[in-house]
């Protein structure tokens, strides 16, 4: 059965996370796999899809700039769902980045820095897969608000798989208490989100979730999840053989 993808993108707003993931694994099968970086979205995630698919695939972009707590979450992971994280590293070590860039590139030129370490690994990854798995909620930053739970990647070009685009963060933390999932203990020190030990600091009550996020810069995301502009309508032909049934 053929369908298109603006058909499934449809269908798929009303779907719960397991039916969106089950559809995904069934689709793509082994070529699909989830992006985190081991946030709270990223672990309710990683959760739920241990229960639609055992043996499902989990890469991280290691920046090689990462906290302790975060490689150690990452350990923890491997060993409560049985899988291996798949870690992306940059191309360039970060004392040839220190060489080629100088040192502290992300104090002067973040964009760039995110490019070299994040941005360009991850479309290294994706070219050995048809579809990849996101954790990010449309609220949580300008940029993800047109989220939509499967979607064409016009930056990297293959399909997206958002399954808890429409959440709110009040859900992602029932879900972790609720299920007792692993969490990296800085969101206890105000940490909401975490990533390189450079460019994130705790944040302030009344802050945006998000402020502690290369604080000092204008700027809110790595450019992994920044669509590029809409030049054609996402059509695509992908083999579509089951249909999603509820729990
Ligand atoms: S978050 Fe900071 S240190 Fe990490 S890759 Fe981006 S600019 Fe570099």
């Amino acid at each position: 059965m053929k369908e298109d993808l603006q058909q499934i993108q449809a269908q798929a707003e009303n779907w719960r996370p397991e039916e969106v993931l089950r559809w995904a694994y069934t689709t793509f099968q082994g070529d699909i796999a989830m992006a985190s970086g081991f946030g709270a979205e990223g672990m309710v995630l990683m959760d739920i899809a241990s229960r639609v698919h055992r043996h499902f695939r989990v890469f991280t972009l290691d920046t090689e700039f990462l906290f302790p707590e975060t490689y150690d979450l990452i350990d923890r992971v491997e060993k409560r769902y049985g899988i291996k994280v798949e870690r992306v590293f940059s191309s360039l070590t970060p004392e040839e980045q220190d060489k080629v860039h100088g040192p502290a590139l992300w104090t002067r030129d973040p964009d760039l820095c995110c490019n070299l370490r994040k941005v360009e690994p991850l479309r290294n990854k994706l070219r050995e897969l048809r579809a990849w798995i996101t954790a990010i909620r449309r609220t949580q930053t300008a940029a993800r608000g047109f989220a939509r739970k499967v979607e064409w990647d016009t930056k990297f070009q293959l399909v997206k798989v958002n399954p808890i685009a429409d959440w709110t963060s009040e859900m992602v933390w029932t879900y972790i208490r609720r299920h007792n999932v692993p969490y990296n203990p800085l969101h206890n020190r105000n940490y909401s989100s975490i990533g390189c030990t450079h460019c994130t600091r705790p944040i302030q009550a009344g802050e945006d979730a998000r402020a502690g996020r290369w604080p000092g810069f204008n700027k809110t995301e790595c450019g992994l999840h920044v669509a590029e502009p809409q030049v054609a309508a996402p059509l695509v032909q992908i083999e579509y053989p089951v249909h999603c049934e509820e729990n």
